[in-house]
Formats: C-alpha cells, structure tokens, sequence
C-alpha cells in the first residue's frame, strides 16, 4: 500500500498507508477529519525525470559506436580517392574494415 503524507487544517503533518481509493484519515494529533494530502513525491519523481532526459540527450557510447562505423566508410572512400588505396590502406589501417 502506498505511503502518503497529510496535513490538516491546524498544520499537523503525519503520514498514513492505505488504499488508494481509501477515504483521508483523521489528523492522529489533533482528530480533524479534515485533512489534505500533500504531494511529496512529485518532486522526486521530475528530478527522476530530468535525470533520464540529460541521460537520454548524451549520445551513448553505442550511439557513437555505430556513428563511427556509418562514417568510417565515407571517410575512407574520399581518402582513397584523394590518396590512393594503397597509402590508405598503409597509414590508415583503423579505417580499413578488418576481414574475417
Ligand atoms: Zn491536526
């Protein structure tokens, strides 16, 4: 059952578990029935959130992983073309797909 937290009209903070569709419990200090829910997740919950969007937003290193194998090959390609296969191939070996 969830945790929430309450407050009634006289200031008393208290906590209490119940159904979700339970009625508010009595203030335990002072016995007002008329109480509030406080929301104190909620802030939680967009700090949660806001942390997932900065993670989602850095390219992750299989991103960039599968960038590079996209780009790699143009790369090479107008290396080639300028260079030669030979002195590609020769100086820049990291840019040579590895066989097998
Ligand atoms: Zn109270």
């Amino acid at each position: 059952m969830p945790l929430y937290d309450y407050r009634c009209a006289s200031g008393h903070a208290f906590e209490a578990r119940h159904g979700m569709n339970a009625a508010a419990p009595a203030c335990p200090v002072c016995g007002a029935a008329q109480v509030q829910r406080v929301i104190t997740a909620a802030p939680c919950r967009l700090l949660g959130m806001a942390a997932d969007a900065g993670r989602s937003g850095s390219a992750s290193m299989e991103q960039i992983n599968s960038k590079w194998a996209e780009e790699t090959p143009k790369l090479r390609e107008k290396l080639v073309s300028k260079l030669g296969e030979e002195t590609v191939s020769r100086n820049l070996p990291t840019l040579t797909p590895k066989e097998g």
